[in-house]
């Protein structure tokens, strides 16, 4: 896929490019499929077509919070448990799209459902 390079850069979702992406994307869980601590997106973006990567954190908010040992696991456990995960990927491809500014990507935005352990 080639992509589109003369797209300007617009904060922009559509629900359409969700669809669209669960059939191209691909999907891999660290460090491991029964708990995974972060979730890793890549595929064509959707709108601009250029090759995007998008990392989602599953447990960040214990690290937000400050917890630490034994309630950062209880915490991840829990998101480990729920199996599931609406993730928004921005695109974050690396062409260079006019009116980006310091933005990475063409500003597209889109939500994958990811479900593990099922
Ligand atoms: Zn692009
Ligand atoms: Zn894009």
């Amino acid at each position: 896929m080639t992509g589109r390079q003369d797209l300007v850069y617009r904060v922009e979702s559509d629900p359409g490019w969700g669809t669209i992406a669960a059939g191209t994307a691909r999907v891999s869980l660290h460090p491991d499929e029964t708990a995974p601590e972060v979730i890793v997106v890549s595929g064509p973006c959707p709108r601009c077509g250029h090759e995007t990567v998008h990392a989602e954190p599953l447990v960040s908010y214990a690290n937000a919070l400050g917890a630490s040992g034994l309630l950062s696991r209880l915490l991840l456990r829990r998101a480990a448990e729920t199996g599931s995960r609406e993730v928004e990927v921005i695109c974050a491809c690396p062409a260079i799209h006019p009116d980006a500014g310091e933005h990475k990507g063409c500003g597209a935005s889109w939500v994958l459902h990811v479900e593990w352990g099922v």
